[in-house]
C-alpha cells in the first residue's frame, strides 16, 4: 500500500525540501535581511557588509538596475538616475510630497508619482520591489532551501496606504509576505527571545532614536503574548539634528559666516563623526577653519539636551496613553544608532531610574526580530509568540452635522472588528454615503478624508426604520476592510480602503497633536452641533405634521407652536454663519428647543393616540 505524503501546517509537502523564512528591515538609509538558523537569528552578509544601503541606480548601460553599496557610489551621469530614501515616497500622492527632493517626478494620476529615470518610470512601489529583490538574493546566495515567507517591518507610524505600498511592492518582488510588522514591535521581540527577563509577564518600553526620526513604542508581555499598548513619537528629531548643533558649535567657535549648501554638508559629515567618536571617547579633538579645540561628552550631552528632552516628553506621553507611570515598566529597550550616544543612554537611565537595555547591535534589532516572528509564524511552536500592533489614529466615520462618529479608537490592538448601526435620516431615502476618517477631531472637516462609498438599493422607509450595520475590520496587516448593510433588505457595500492620498508623518503627528490641542473646544462644538441638529429634526418633523394633523389641536394651539418653531428657527439660523457657536447662543437654541417641546408633546401625543384608535377601531381583543 502507498503512504499518501502530507504536510504539516506551514511546511513544504516536499519530504525533503529544506524551508527557510525571512525578517526584513525595510528601512530609508539601509535595508537588512535575517534568517533563523538553529534556532538562532542572524543577518544575512555578503562579504561581512550586513547592510544593504537603501539606493538604487537605474541607468541606460548595464546592469540597469544596481541597488546598495555600488548604487550609493554611483557617479552622477546624465544616462543614469540614483534614487535614494525612497520610502518617503512609499503610498504619498503627489500632494503630499512636500519635502524637498532632487528628483524628476511624473504624476501620472495614480496614488503614487513616478521617478522619470533613464529606462522609464519607476513607481516608488517598483523602486522598493528592487531593494527587496536584493534581499532576495543575499538569501539565495546563502543557499538557505525554499523560501516560506517574510515578515517585512514597517515604522509604527505608517498608515494603511503605505502598508499597502509596502505589501505590493512584496508582491512585485515575489517574496511571500506573512505580516508587516512594526519596526519597535519586532525589536522587542529580538530582547524578549534572547532575554529571560523580559519573557516574564510585565510592560516594557521600546525607544527608537535612529537619524531622522523617534519611535517609542509600549508593550505588554502576558503569557508570552506582546500586545502594543500604544506608541508615539516624532517624525523630524534624530541623531542628524545633533550633527547639526555640533556643526553650529564649530562655526561659531571658528567664528565662521555664512557657508554654501555643500560646505554644510562636508561640515556636517565631520560633524557626525566627531559624535559618533565621542560615543566611545570622553573627548574628541576637533579642528575646523582654523580653530583647534576639544568636545567633550558632557559637552555634547548639554548641547542636545533639547533633543533628549523632546524625546523623553514625547515618552510620557505615550506612556500616559497606555495609561502606565514609569515605575511599572520592567525594561526599557534602545533602538536606532543614535542611542548609542553616551548622553542619550544616561538622560533615558535618569528618566526612568533604570538601566536601559542596548546589548544587541542597534542597528540589526529590527531584522533579528523580524526574523524571529516569521520563524515563529510558519512553526506550530510551542512558545510560539504572538504580537499585537495597534492602531496609530482613531477611524470613524461621518454622521449627519458634518460630525465624525468614531467606531475605532486609536492605540486599540489589532487584528480588530467592530460593528456600529445606524438609520436613515429621510422619508424614503434609498441610499447613503459611508465617508471614512481618521483623526482625532469631533468634526469631519479637521480629520483626514480616507475614503467614500456609497450604499445603495435601500428599499424605501420611513426615516430611521433602516438599520445599516457599518463594520470596520483592520487585518494583522493594518489594512482596514469597511462594509455597509441594510439589515431589513440584506442590501450591501464594502471598501477596501486604499486610500488615494497617504498620509504624511509630519500631517500625523499634527493630527495627534491638534486632536489634544482641541479637546475641550471640540467636545463644545460637537454638543453645539449635537444639540441643533436634534433642534433642526424636530422642525423639519413638525412642519408635516402640522399640515396632516393640525385638526386634532385647536387653532390657537396650532398658532403657539407656529410661533415656537420661528423663535427656534431664529435662535439656529443665528448659529449657522459659523458652526462654532458661543455659549450664549447655545442656550438661546436649547431654551427654544425647550419651549417649543413643551408645545410640541402633547401635539405628538394627540397623534399617536388617534393612530393607535384607528389601529384598533373595529378589532376585538383577541385580534389586538
Ligand atoms: P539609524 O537611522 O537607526 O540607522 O541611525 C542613524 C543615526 O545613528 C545617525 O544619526 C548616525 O549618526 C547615528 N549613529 C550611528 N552610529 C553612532 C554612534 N556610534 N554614536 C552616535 N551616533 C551614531
Amino acid at each position: 500500500m502507498a503512504l499518501l505524503q502530507i504536510s504539516e501546517p506551514g511546511q513544504n509537502a516536499l519530504p525533503h525540501a529544506k524551508q527557510y523564512t525571512l525578517g526584513i528591515d525595510l528601512g530609508t538609509t539601509n535595508t537588512l535581511v535575517a534568517t533563523v538558523r538553529s534556532a538562532q537569528p542572524q543577518i544575512l552578509k555578503t562579504e561581512d557588509e550586513s547592510l544593504i544601503p537603501s539606493v538604487v541606480t537605474y541607468s541606460t548601460s548595464n546592469p540597469q538596475v544596481v541597488v546598495g553599496t555600488k548604487a550609493l557610489g554611483a557617479a552622477v551621469k546624465a544616462d543614469s538616475l540614483t534614487i535614494r530614501s525612497v520610502k518617503r515616497f512609499m503610498g504619498r500622492s503627489a500632494a503630499e510630497i512636500k519635502f524637498s527632493h532632487p528628483y524628476p517626478l511624473v504624476d501620472r494620476g495614480d496614488s503614487m508619482p513616478a521617478f522619470n529615470t533613464p529606462i522609464g518610470l519607476k513607481s516608488p512601489v517598483e523602486v522598493s520591489a528592487d531593494i527587496l529583490t536584493s534581499t532576495m538574493l543575499r538569501a539565495e546566495a546563502a543557499d538557505l532551501g525554499d523560501l516560506a515567507g517574510a515578515v517585512v517591518t514597517v515604522p509604527a507610524y505608517f498608515d494603511e496606504s503605505q502598508r499597502e505600498a509596502t505589501r505590493k511592492a512584496c508582491e512585485l518582488a515575489g517574496i511571500p509576505l506573512l505580516k508587516l510588522l512594526n519596526e519597535p514591535t519586532a525589536a522587542a521581540l529580538a530582547y524578549g527571545k534572547s532575554n529571560p527577563e523580559l519573557q516574564k509577564d510585565g510592560h516594557v518600553l521600546v525607544f527608537d532614536l535612529g537619524g531622522g526620526t523617534f519611535d517609542v513604542s509600549i508593550l505588554k508581555i502576558q503569557d508570552q503574548l506582546y500586545e502594543v499598548l500604544a506608541t508615539g513619537g516624532h517624525t523630524s528629531v534624530g541623531g542628524d539634528d545633533a550633527d547639526r548643533l555640533i556643526a553650529k558649535w564649530l562655526r561659531d567657535q571658528a567664528s565662521t559666516g555664512e557657508i554654501d549648501t555643500q560646505a554644510q554638508h562636508e561640515l556636517e559629515a565631520y560633524a557626525r563623526e566627531i559624535k559618533q567618536q565621542l560615543s566611545n571617547n570622553a573627548k574628541v579633538e576637533v579642528n575646523f577653519q582654523g580653530f583647534s579645540g576639544v568636545l567633550t561628552q558632557d559637552q555634547l550631552s548639554d548641547m542636545i539636551a533639547p533633543i533628549t528632552d523632546l524625546c523623553l516628553k514625547l515618552t510620557e506621553r505615550a506612556l500616559r496613553d497606555a495609561g502606565l507611570t514609569k515605575d511599572q515598566l520592567g525594561s526599557i529597550i534602545l533602538v536606532g544608532g543614535s542611542t548609542r550616544m553616551p548622553a542619550v543612554q544616561q538622560a533615558v537611565q535618569a528618566f526612568f531610574d533604570k538601566e536601559p537595555m542596548s546589548s544587541i547591535n542597534p542597528d540589526e534589532v529590527v531584522a533579528l526580530g523580524a526574523a524571529l516572528h516569521a520563524n515563529d509564524l510558519t512553526r506550530e511552536s510551542a512558545n510560539r509568540s504572538n504580537l499585537i500592533d495597534v492602531t496609530p489614529l482613531s477611524l470613524g466615520l461621518e454622521t449627519m452635522g458634518g460630525l465624525v462618529e468614531r467606531i475605532i479608537s486609536r492605540n486599540t490592538p489589532i487584528p480588530i472588528s467592530k460593528k456600529q448601526t445606524f438609520t436613515t435620516y429621510q422619508d424614503g431615502q434609498t441610499g447613503l454615503i459611508v465617508h471614512v476618517v481618521q483623526g482625532e477631531r469631533e468634526q469631519v472637516t479637521d480629520c483626514r478624508s480616507l475614503a467614500k462609498f456609497t450604499l445603495s438599493g435601500i428599499p424605501p422607509m420611513k426615516a430611521g426604520v433602516a438599520r445599516i450595520e457599518v463594520n470596520f475590520s483592520i487585518d494583522t496587516n493594518g489594512l482596514l476592510q469597511v462594509s455597509a448593510t441594510e439589515v431589513n433588505s440584506g442590501v450591501q457595500a464594502s471598501i477596501n480602503v486604499k486610500p488615494t492620498q497617504g498620509l504624511s508623518e509630519e500631517d500625523q503627528q499634527r493630527l495627534l497633536t491638534e486632536g489634544m490641542q482641541h479637546a475641550e473646544q471640540d467636545k463644545n462644538t460637537r454638543q453645539y452641533l449635537e444639540d441643533r441638529l436634534e433642534a433642526e429634526r424636530e422642525l423639519e418633523a413638525l412642519t408635516p405634521a402640522l399640515s396632516e394633523f393640525g385638526h386634532l389641536i385647536s387653532d390657537d394651539q396650532a398658532e403657539v407652536i407656529q410661533h415656537a418653531m420661528q423663535v427656534l428657527e431664529l435662535a439656529i439660523n443665528q448659529t449657522k454663519a459659523d458652526d462654532k457657536a458661543n455659549q450664549d447662543q447655545l442656550e438661546q437654541i436649547r431654551s427654544a428647543h425647550a419651549s417649543l417641546k413643551k408645545l410640541s408633546d402633547p401635539f405628538a401625543a394627540a397623534i399617536m393616540n388617534q393612530a393607535v384608535s384607528s389601529e384598533l377601531s373595529g378589532k376585538t381583543p383577541d385580534q389586538i
